[in-house]
C-alpha cells in the first residue's frame, strides 16, 4: 500500500470549488460568532453598517475593514488588559500568551480557550506530517516554553503525530547536543538561529552532527531563514537533514502555511482554515497570482480573539496549487514569507531587505555569525555588514573574503556595503529570534 502523505486528505486534495464552499460556510459561523461575541467587531461591523447576513459569497468578504496590530495593541491600552476583541472572559479562558513585541509597540497580550489551542497544534500537523514527521520519529523542541506562544504548538503537534516528544526549556545548547545524541533525536524544532547556533556549539563540543547524529528534518518557524535559500543550504550541510519552513504568528495561534516533501521552492496556505488575501500595502487593493503585496488573515480557528482581514506585514507572491507536484489543492507562497514590510530599510534610495542579505552571507561557508549596521556619516547613510569568521580560518586571508562579500552585495543591490571582520565570538548570539539588524539612525 502506498504511504499516506497528507495529514487531511479531504481537505488538502479538494476541488477548489469545494473548498470555498467549505471557506464561505466557515465565514458565516465566523461572522455570526464575532458580533454576537466580540465588543470590537461589533462596533466595525456596525460603523460600515455591515450585518452577519451579509455574507453571500467569499466576495463580501471585502466589505469588512481590515484589523491592524495597531488597533488591537491601542484597543488593549483603552481597555486593559485585553481590550474589547475577545469573545470570552479571562476566567474561560485556557492559556495566556504574549507576542514578543519586536514591531515596536509592546507585546499584545492574548488569551486561547481549549477549541483555539486544539486547533492550533492541528495546524502544526498539516505541515509536520507533509514534511514526512510519523509516529516513529523521536522529537526535540528547542524553545524555552516561555508565554512565547512559540513552540508550544508545534510540541502538542509532535504528540499528536505519536511521535516521542522532548521538552528541553531551560537546557543549555550543550545539554540539548547531548540529548540529540543519547536520544537518538530525528526531528530538531527551533528557529532557523538556534539551529545555527546549536550547530556551533556541537562543534566546539567535537560532535559532527551531519555524521553522528540521526536528525533528518529540520522545522523552524518564528523567522524566515528556512525560506532563505543559502541558510537552508548551510543548515542542511551542517546537520545533513532536510530543512522546512512553517511559519506562523501570535496573533493567528498555528502555522499559516507549510511546506511539504516535493520541497518545491513554496509553501501551502493552510486553505481550509484561512482565508488568506493578498493585497497592495499602499492602496490595499486585492492583487492576483503573481504578484508580491501583504498577507491578510482571516483565520477560522480563533474563536477566542476572532480574526478577520488581520494586515500581517508580511510580504508574500501567491502562486496555484500546480506550483508544486505533491497533489494538493491548496495554493502557495512562492519562496515562502518574503520578508516584513516594516524589516525593509531604505540607504541611500535603496531597498534593504535583511533576508536577501542574509541569503548572499550563508553562501559563505568562512562565516559563522554576522551582523548589519546601518548608520549616518557626515549625514550620509552607510551600510557595514560586521563579519565573525569561523575559528579556523585564517587572517592572511581576511582582505580576500572581504572583497568576495563586498562584491556579491553590490551586484545585488547596486549599493556599496562596507565589510568589516571581527573575532570569532565577538557577535551576540541568540536563542529564538535573532536581531542581526542595527539601524542606529532610528536612535537620533
Ligand atoms: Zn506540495
Amino acid at each position: 500500500m502506498k504511504e499516506q502523505v497528507y495529514w487531511n486528505p479531504k481537505t488538502e486534495l479538494m476541488t477548489r470549488e469545494s473548498l470555498e464552499d467549505l471557506q464561505l460556510r466557515k465565514l458565516r459561523k465566523l461572522i455570526n460568532w464575532s458580533y454576537e461575541k466580540s465588543p470590537l467587531w461589533r462596533r466595525k461591523l456596525d460603523n460600515v453598517d455591515f450585518q452577519p447576513g451579509d455574507i453571500k459569497s467569499l466576495e463580501d468578504l471585502k466589505k469588512i475593514p481590515f484589523l491592524t496590530r495597531k488597533e488591537l495593541s491601542q484597543s488593549q491600552l483603552n481597555k486593559p488588559l485585553f481590550g474589547d476583541i475577545m469573545s470570552i472572559s479571562k476566567e474561560s479562558a485556557l492559556r495566556y500568551h504574549q507576542t514578543s513585541g519586536t514591531s515596536g509597540s509592546g507585546p499584545l497580550r492574548i488569551l486561547d480557550g481549549w477549541k483555539d489551542w486544539e486547533w492550533g497544534s492541528e495546524m502544526w500537523c498539516y505541515g509536520m506530517y507533509a514534511f514526512g514527521v510519523r509516529d516513529n520519529d523521536i522529537c526535540l523542541v528547542a524553545s524555552g516554553y516561555g508565554n512565547f506562544i512559540g513552540f508550544w504548538l508545534a510540541h502538542y503537534a509532535c504528540e499528536r503525530i505519536g511521535a516521542l516528544t522532548i521538552p528541553t526549556g531551560g537546557m543549555s545548547s550543550e545539554d540539548r547536543i547531548n540529548k540529540i545524541m543519547e536520544m537518538e533525536v530525528t526531528v530538531l524544532v527551533s528557529t532557523p538561529t538556534y539551529a545555527i547556533r546549536l550547530a556551533q556549539v556541537a562543534k566546539e563540543m567535537g560532535v559532527n552532527l551531519a555524521k553522528d547524529s540521526k536528525i533528518k528534518f529540520l522545522l523552524h518557524a518564528g523567522e524566515p531563514g528556512a525560506s532563505i535559500p543559502g541558510t537552508k543550504k548551510m543548515l542542511e550541510e551542517v546537520w545533513g537533514a532536510k530543512v522546512g519552513d512553517f511559519p506562523g504568528m501570535s496573533e493567528t495561534g498555528g502555522s499559516t502555511c507549510y511546506e511539504c516533501a516535493e520541497q518545491s521552492g513554496g509553501l501551502h496556505i493552510l486553505e481550509d482554515h484561512y482565508i488568506q488575501e493578498v493585497i497592495d500595502p499602499k492602496t490595499t487593493e486585492n492583487l492576483s497570482c503573481g504578484q508580491r503585496g501583504e498577507l491578510v488573515l482571516t483565520s477560522f480557528g480563533r474563536g477566542a480573539m476572532p480574526l478577520i482581514r488581520y494586515r500581517t506585514g508580511d510580504l508574500v507572491e501567491r502562486v496555484e496549487s500546480t506550483f508544486c507536484s505533491c497533489g494538493r489543492t491548496f495554493d502557495l507562497y512562492k519562496g515562502g514569507i518574503l520578508g516584513r514590510a516594516d524589516d525593509m530599510k531604505l540607504v541611500k534610495g535603496v531597498n534593504i531587505f535583511p533576508s536577501a542579505v542574509e541569503d548572499i552571507i550563508r553562501e559563505f561557508k568562512e562565516i559563522d555569525e554576522f551582523q548589519i549596521v546601518i548608520y549616518t556619516e557626515k549625514n550620509i547613510d552607510q551600510i557595514k555588514v560586521k563579519i565573525e569568521p569561523i575559528s579556523e580560518f585564517r587572517s592572511n586571508r581576511y582582505q580576500e573574503l572581504q572583497k568576495a562579500i563586498a562584491e556579491k552585495l553590490y551586484d545585488a543591490h547596486r549599493l556599496s556595503f562596507r565589510v568589516e571582520i571581527v573575532e570569532p565570538n565577538t557577535l551576540p548570539r541568540f536563542e529564538l529570534k535573532s536581531k542581526r539588524l542595527q539601524d542606529l539612525r532610528e536612535k537620533i
